[in-house]
């Protein structure tokens, strides 16, 4: 199948050709025809698939087709966090290149110039808007957005939005928009959550799921059974001993992530540490380092697991295990993204048994496990953890473990 089977006009498909996509990717052979026939829809499928063309692509198309004078907020789009809202803003720039389609970011913490963009752009009744929920829910209650034209909603990464509470936000919002539209959700899992929602607001919608939470094949995953206080040390051995282009190391909280961050600085080590007490404009300067590849390794918690999206991240490292198998599959769907290969490291500690044996049942298979280099001591799993509860005095024991 080719971008041509879905009949666009020339100019999208020129953009398509310009960003240098051959064909379309598995959820977009299956959603494009179904966005474009008007349906609702959900779409499931893990990280790095493909998501945003497949919504980008068909709504554009649709716009092109739209006739000038009915087009006002013609499309909104909603994601959890402001770097998805850039990044999805930035490839409808290059897809939609020759399209003469208008796009605004619509987010938070910006100063207060890009407030006024925000707001003219919106006023003047932008084609796609693509809004984090409380910034976009501040401009609603400010009046002067109109979504009376408005066709499509997209809600991204519907499953993390949720996960940061703005379920009530979200539908707030929609109560502003026009009964008849199309709407659509993009999830890479499907919690019982996301379908209350969907329950709630499309209608009679179709479902395309795509091997949910399975990490793409071509990443090499890899496990070492390393001692806490030994982590440091192999974190180092492994940065200085393999070469890969772009790495990013997930620390477990903003605390470990600093800390690290001073760790590796004190072995020479370049890198930087990505967190939400930074500045927003350091925080883009921080990506766009990163994307330029002039800073090689980022360190940073479940934030930069979701969606950011930099091409060729070849190493993965879980310096702390994730708390959920699901934050696994997103962690390391940061690498190996569409045609690329990667390495996915996960580090095990004694406190960790039990998580790794959850991701492993969540992957459906075991993960290999990488012989530690010389000069470091193998783990005891037998060895109980120290307990921080008196046995007498405390009923509950929350750190008994489990026979392996
Ligand atoms: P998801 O939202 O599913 O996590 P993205 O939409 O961010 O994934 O896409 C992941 C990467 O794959 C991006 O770098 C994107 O540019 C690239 N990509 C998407 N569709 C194609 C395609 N048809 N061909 C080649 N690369 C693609
Ligand atoms: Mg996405």
């Amino acid at each position: 199948m080719t971008f041509n089977d879905f009949n666009f006009n020339n100019n999208l498909i020129e953009g398509i050709e310009s960003i240098g996509f051959k064909k379309p990717s598995p959820i977009q052979e299956q959603t494009i025809p179904k966005i474009l026939s008007g349906k609702d829809l959900i779409a499931c499928a893990q990280t790095g698939t493909g998501k945003t063309a497949a919504f980008v692509l068909p709504i554009l198309n649709k716009i092109i087709d739209t006739p000038e004078q009915e087009r006002h907020l013609n499309t909104l789009i909603i994601a959890p966090t402001r770097e998805l809202v850039v990044q999805i803003d930035q490839q409808i720039e290059g897809l939609g290149y020759f399209t003469g389609v208008s796009s605004i970011a619509v987010y938070g913490g910006g100063d207060g110039m890009v407030f006024s963009q925000q707001k003219k752009a919106i006023e003047e009744g932008v084609d796609i808007i693509i809004a984090t929920p409380g910034r976009l829910m501040a401009l609603i209650q400010m009046g002067g957005v109109n979504f009376s034209k408005l066709q499509h909603l997209v809600l991204d990464e519907a499953d993390r939005m949720l996960d940061m509470g703005f379920y009530d936000d979200i539908v707030k919002i929609i109560s502003h928009l026009p009964q008849k539209r199309q709407t659509v959700l993009f999830s890479a899992t499907m919690p019982s959550k996301i379908e209350t929602l969907a329950r709630k607001i499309l209608h009679q919608p179709e479902l395309v799921t795509i091997a949910i939470s399975k990490p793409a094949e071509k990443i090499w995953q890899q496990v070492y059974y390393v001692q806490e206080h030994e982590k440091l040390r192999l974190v180092n051995h492994i940065l200085t001993t393999q070469e890969h282009q772009s790495t990013i190391i997930f620390a477990s909280s903003k605390d470990s992530v600093k800390k690290l961050d001073i760790e590796l600085g004190r072995k020479k080590i370049i890198c930087k540490a990505f967190h939400s007490d930074l500045e927003q404009k350091d925080r883009e300067a921080i990506l766009q380092e990163f994307k330029a590849r002039t800073l090689p390794i980022l360190i940073g918690t479940d934030i930069l697991s979701r969606g950011i999206d930099v091409d060729g991240i070849g190493l993965v490292i879980n310096y702390n295990a994730p708390h959920d198998a699901e934050d696994y599959v997103h962690r390391i769907g940061r690498t190996a993204r569409a045609e690329k290969t990667g390495v996915a490291i996960t580090f095990i500690s004694e406190r960790d048994k039990r998580k790794l044996a959850d991701i492993e049942r969540m992957i459906g298979k075991t993960i290999e496990k990488m012989p530690l280099p010389n000069g470091f001591s193998p783990v005891d799993f037998e060895k109980p953890l120290e307990n921080v509860y008196d046995k007498k005095n405390s009923a509950k024991k929350p750190f008994r473990r489990r026979k392996p």
